[in-house]
């Protein structure tokens, strides 16, 4: 009599993690930096973390 042996339980399937993009709005650009860098937003003032530039909303 030939037992099957079950073979090692699969290891259960890995979950999904899918990283979601923010739909990043189109914000300022820097005047001293030019375009193509962005301000970064902040509560009360937009500010460029490449010059340090920043202004008041
Ligand atoms: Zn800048």
């Amino acid at each position: 009599m030939a037992e099957k042996k079950d073979a090692k339980k699969s290891a259960a399937p890995a979950k999904k993690k899918e990283k979601q993009f923010k739909p990043y709005k189109p914000g300022k650009y820097c005047p001293k930096c030019g375009a193509g860098v962005r301000l970064a937003e902040h509560k009360n003032r937009l500010s460029c973390g490449k010059c340090g530039y920043f202004e008041k909303k």
